[in-house]
């Protein structure tokens, strides 16, 4: 029986000598130490030998076991060593290769004009007033005269969060309301961007989010004269020095009067086009003198104080810029569209 053992012992080690691959490897250790591997049988054979022979051949047996699973570990070791040795050949970095330039990366097209609205706007005092995307009902509507049921809701659905009275702002406006409580009495000088959302069809024409920049200034003696003295310097600025601008009477409940900003079309300089749907004018934004309920919910006394506003889609702004004909691009992530803006 010891001398059955010598030969499994050293017909075990040879056939560990030729596994040189994990799958040979795996293949030896069952055939060897698995449960039904030649080592444990020669284990289990323990029981059925006479007693006299059992302390011998149980004493090398479990040597030899010893022997076979150290032998295992050290193979798969260097097996192992061997692999990453493999490796680094295989991968190895060649250094004199010229490298990869990281790519620079750039600003969004709305990022960079909305930077080019606050540069205009700095340098006439206007300074940049950030209010939250969620908001109340009441910053979002009611304070800014649109009771609930008022017909001008209709206009502006937008998406509503759990918790009643708890929504996605439409406008920027609800920050005229936080601008005028933070800085009362003080006269105001602010813009308001961000982003704004409405429940709206996805179009060419119309996203369900998109930017706004809102203006507000607010103090004594203002007048009609000066929104619209601040409105044109900003078409001309923003648009080319000769831009003509016009003022068309319009509504909306949070200025009396109110109006739209037409500016003659940068495409066909006036002469009309598909853009401007041949009329030679492009509309820019919406402004007014604010409400005075909207004065009074801001703190400001109406018989005191006056103020304007207006209010302008930057995307809007950059597709007449850049020639963009799809809103749908800004939100995209195509960075075919992305990449054109460096
Ligand atoms: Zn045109």
């Amino acid at each position: 029986m010891l001398e059955q053992l010598e030969r499994l012992v050293q017909e075990a080690q040879e056939a560990l000598q030729s596994a040189n691959d994990d799958q040979a490897l795996s293949e030896w250790r069952s055939s060897y130490l698995g449960r039904k591997g030649k080592a444990t049988e020669a284990v289990k054979a323990l029981g059925s030998l006479p007693r006299e022979e059992r302390p011998a051949y149980g004493r090398r047996v479990n040597e030899i076991k010893r022997t076979l699973e150290d032998a295992y570990e050290a193979k798969a070791e260097a097996l192992k060593k061997q692999a990453q040795v493999q490796a680094l050949v295989v991968d190895q970095v060649d250094v004199s290769l010229p490298g990869r330039p990281p790519r620079p990366g750039r600003l969004h097209p709305a990022t960079r004009t909305l930077r080019e609205i606050y540069d205009i706007f700095a340098e006439m005092g206007f300074q940049v007033y950030r209010s939250r995307d969620v908001e109340t009902d009441d910053l979002n509507f009611t304070l800014l005269n649109m009771p609930p049921h008022h017909p001008a809701r209709d206009m502006w659905d937008t998406f509503y969060t759990v918790t009643p009275g708890v929504i996605l702002r439409t406008h920027t406006s609800p920050g005229q309301i936080r601008a005028m409580r933070q800085y009362y009495p003080e006269p105001i000088r602010v813009i308001l961007p961000g982003m704004c959302y409405r429940y709206e069809q996805i179009t060419a024409r119309s996203e369900i989010m998109f930017n706004q920049v809102e203006g507000l200034a607010v103090g004594k003696d203002i007048t009609m004269a000066d929104l619209k003295g601040t409105i044109v310097d900003f078409a001309r600025r923003i648009f080319g020095a000769g831009r003509e601008v016009r003022f068309r009477a319009s509504h909306f409940p949070f200025t009396e009067p109110s109006a739209e900003v037409d500016m003659d079309c940068i495409l066909c300089d006036g002469a009309g086009c598909r853009v401007c749907k041949y009329t030679g004018w492009l509309e820019i934004m919406g402004c007014g003198m604010v409400h005075p309920v909207v004065l009074e919910n801001g703190g400001y006394d109406p018989e005191q104080y006056s103020g304007f506003a207006f209010g302008m889609g930057p995307e809007r702004i950059a597709m007449l810029k850049h020639g963009i004909e799809d809103i749908r691009y800004f939100w995209g992530n195509d960075l075919r569209f992305l990449e054109q803006f460096g």
